[in-house]
């Protein structure tokens, strides 16, 4: 705790690096785990272009029920220790790969989201951007105004990262003098390499994760003991000054 305060307090430029795990305890299922998505839905079905083309509604119904619930859904301790740290540090991103939006309802401003937003939709033919709760669903499958059909502005498999935003996050990767990363086992390329670019530009490693993964090798610190104490006592010592 103490050597993890030191090291937020000297680093000038912080990015935090998140993954399905920090949703977790906000009832979010992760999609890798032994009770993920995954294991009771096949990704190529609903994960994918070719999957949403070949029965639209029936993966609009699966993307509805998880939106009523991710809608629902409150921020944890982990989304407010990242929107704590946002303003104590002047140069401070951080960098999801959650579609969940909870980053932002914690408060977090700088945020770069490299899989999308279940909040918003996007037309698969003139690629207007749309908010969820603005399209009338009561229309099976949802269509824009042009014709084309409507479906979740997220990343499928397959498909690449948004270029704008996995720039950005490369930049401040290859300038940050620190990375913390909650939740996330740094298996999905490009998006995994993050912390590796922090490490590679000389950058420290934090890893808050309760499993090992491929990054804890090069973590400076790691953290698996996570509770609500923990984050509670890494926010009132940061508050204390
Ligand atoms: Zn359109």
């Amino acid at each position: 705790m103490v050597e993890l305060l030191e090291l937020i307090r000297k680093s000038r430029s912080v990015i935090v690096f998140t993954g399905a795990g920090i949703s977790k305890d906000s009832g979010i299922q992760t999609f890798r785990d032994a009770d993920g998505l995954w294991k009771d839905f096949d990704p190529n079905v609903y994960a994918t272009y070719e999957g949403f083309m070949s029965d639209p509604v029936k993966v609009w119904k699966w993307y509805l029920y998880r939106y009523e619930k991710i809608k629902n859904a409150k921020p944890n301790k982990g989304h407010y220790f990242v929107a704590t740290l946002e303003r104590h540090i002047g140069d401070f991103t951080v960098i999801t790969q959650n579609i969940d939006g909870l980053h932002k309802k914690a408060g977090s401003e700088n945020i770069i989201e490299l899989h999308g937003n279940i909040h918003r939709v996007k037309c698969c033919s003139c690629r207007n951007k749309f908010n969820t709760d603005d399209v009338n669903f009561d229309i099976m499958p949802p269509l824009c105004e042009c014709g084309g059909l409507i479906r979740p502005d997220v990343v499928w498999f397959g498909e690449s990262l948004p270029h704008r935003e996995l720039n950005r996050a490369f930049n401040y990767a290859s300038n940050a003098k620190l990375v913390i990363v909650i939740g996330t086992s740094c298996q999905v390329f490009p998006a995994g390499e993050i912390p590796f670019i922090v490490k590679r530009n000389g950058g420290a490693v934090v890893e808050i994760n309760p499993e090992e993964t491929p990054l804890t090798p090069y973590a400076d610190i790691c953290v698996n003991n996570i509770s609500d104490e923990f984050y509670d006592e890494l926010m009132n010592r940061l508050n204390a000054g």
